[in-house]
């Protein structure tokens, strides 16, 4: 037999790359599912809740910060200048940078 088939001159079409595949997520039931997972798990690392927006903290300290922020309370005040934070650690970290070497 003769001439069956591909012969050597036919163009081979080159492999099409297959592994690019959108998966669009469901909106619904699993995504809902996923917000409640997560909230739930939030909940129990945070014990602490912000009364005026629900947010949940993991530490007390965390909490009164986050609130005073809410009030824009900066009860940490730099000796040096007029800086001020709400939380120590952060009024810390700018003395440290902005007055080195002085005790804060
Ligand atoms: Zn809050
Ligand atoms: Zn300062």
């Amino acid at each position: 037999m003769s001439g069956s088939g591909n012969g050597p001159g036919s163009p081979t079409s080159p492999p099409q790359s297959s592994g690019v595949r959108v998966v669009k997520p469901t909106i619904g039931s699993e995504a809902a599912q996923e917000a409640a997972h997560r909230r739930r798990n939030s909940d129990s690392k945070s014990s602490h809740k912000c009364s005026l927006c629900g947010r949940g903290l993991t530490a007390k300290h965390n909490l009164d910060n986050h609130i005073n922020s809410h009030y824009g309370i900066k009860k940490y005040r730099c000796p040096y200048c007029d800086q001020a934070s709400g939380t120590r650690h952060v009024l810390k970290r700018h003395a440290l940078k902005k007055h080195p070497g002085q005790p804060i």
